[in-house]
């Protein structure tokens, strides 16, 4: 029987901010570094220090390419860790957009605050150059005080080359899931079953609410966009640029491809939603599924159609406002908390006309939920704006499983767990999950506290 413990350094009773220590024997194993988003005095948790010692951390595995799982890793290496990174290849991909963007927005946070940057670019080429990539199912070999762990990455279905992480020893696993997709989706394989778990670490995003089925969503987002573009108005959609926006992407490439809505200019305002959508074509036959690999061998690519305006320059996004017509404008950031879809909201959250369409879970404290709990003043930039547009939400877009699909995920291995750890969730969320897989299967479970340490036999 082999010993270990895991340290929840972040992303326990909150749904962001995923940091996880696996201790095995002499090991010391990192899952996730990631920034915490939206609540107040984040800035000010993101700058602290890490709770424990860099030098003794003898690997990390990234789950996926999010902010809330990699935005912390360049200060990993500024603080003093020279350890490797391990992930699939499109998270290695994503999480250096991803990382590169942060550093701009950072940096442009402290130079307004008079504050130094959390981290510099030293930081996150630092990172880019000790990560090394991994293929769903390929086992890395750790030796350890306790035998050899075998550490594997599963589809976790969620975005591109999004994982679980397995830890395997002595026959016994213990599995981190990341975020978990929200399975079927319209571009990724499905999540994976999980096996013969002993111990698992799993989101709770969405753990005390369900989702629109797909055909609610796509009929949804298609009478949306009749409706706005036919009284002239302009369509805003809020979308994160990984997954969402190339989700949305294939669905508009289908309505316009078949005539299902008006024509209409479609601008894709959001440089990272630009590049994201570029790796994932970079990796669409290995990481798609395969209906979206038989439309694109049929000579379909699904992520252009006509009307589609990429402006990734700064002047091509601000010539949008010379479009006085109706459109249709998709721009990050996905909570309205930065990002070009600021200034569209400036001009069009007064305009009767317009619809601002919020695609994806919103954050306590950010623009987006204040919009989505039906704020009718809210402060954009330092000034006043009256919202008078129209403000819509499609649930049925998150790229998370939803409660009961969270519920059956455990299924497959509920013979075999001693214990759930429900993480990445608001306190809430966790708690409904919780109580919910204790009532269907009679299981452990426990709401880590943050900075709690567990030891676990295995
Ligand atoms: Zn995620």
């Amino acid at each position: 029987m082999a010993k270990l413990k895991i340290t929840f350094a972040g992303g326990a009773n909150t749904a962001t901010g995923s940091n996880f220590i696996l201790e095995v024997g002499d090991r010391r194993l990192m899952i996730d570094c990631g920034l915490y988003q939206g609540e107040k005095m984040v800035d000010e948790i993101n700058r602290q220090d890490f709770s424990y010692d860099l030098s003794k951390i003898d690997a990390l595995f990234v789950t996926h390419g999010h902010l809330d799982h990699v935005g912390r890793i360049p200060k990993l290496y500024n603080d003093g860790y020279i350890g490797p990174i391990y992930s699939t290849p499109p998270t290695r991909d994503i999480g250096e957009l991803i990382m590169m963007d942060s550093l701009s927005i950072l940096s442009k946070d402290s130079e307004r605050e008079g504050t130094e940057p959390i981290y510099e670019e030293k930081d996150v080429l630092a990172a880019i150059h000790n990560w090394h990539t991994q293929k769903y199912h390929e086992v890395l070999p750790i030796s350890t005080s306790e035998g050899v762990l075998k550490v594997r990455f599963l589809d976790a279905g969620h975005i591109m080359g999004s994982s679980m992480v397995e830890f395997e020893i002595n026959g016994k696993k213990i599995v981190f899931t990341g975020d978990l997709g929200n399975t079927p989706s319209p571009l990724l394989k499905d999540t994976e079953e999980i096996k013969d778990v002993t111990y698992l670490v799993m989101e709770s995003v969405y753990g005390d609410r369900n989702h629109e089925d797909q055909d609610f969503r796509i009929q949804k987002l298609k009478d949306i966009i009749n409706k706005t573009i036919k009284r002239g108005g302009t369509l805003m959609i809020p979308a994160f640029s990984i997954e969402r926006t190339q989700e949305i992407l294939y669905y508009i490439n289908d309505f316009v491809e078949n005539g299902l809505i008006p024509k209409c200019p479609i601008y894709l305002d959001s440089p990272l939603g630009i590049n994201a959508t570029a790796v994932y074509k970079k990796y669409q036959s290995d990481y798609m599924n395969t209906e979206v690999n038989s439309i694109i061998k049929s000579g379909d690519d699904i992520f252009s159609f006509k009307g589609l305006t990429l402006t990734k320059d700064k002047k091509d996004s601000q010539a949008i406002n010379d479009d006085h017509g109706a459109k249709i404008i998709i721009a990050g950031s996905g909570m309205s908390s930065g990002g070009r879809i600021i200034h569209h909201e400036m001009r069009y959250l007064s305009d009767p006309k317009a619809t601002l369409l919020m695609v994806g879970y919103q954050a306590v404290g950010t623009l987006g939920r204040r919009l989505q709990d039906g704020d009718k003043t809210v402060v954009v930039h330092g000034q006043e704006v009256k919202v008078k547009c129209e403000v819509d939400m499609i649930g049925g877009f998150s790229a998370h499983k939803d409660s009961d699909h969270l519920l059956g995920f455990v299924e497959s291995s509920a013979e075999s767990i001693k214990k759930v750890f429900i993480v990445l969730g608001e306190p809430k969320s966790s708690m409904f999950l919780g109580q919910r897989i204790v009532e269907n299967y009679g299981l452990d479970i426990t709401l880590p506290e943050l900075g709690e340490t567990v030891e676990l036999d295995i």
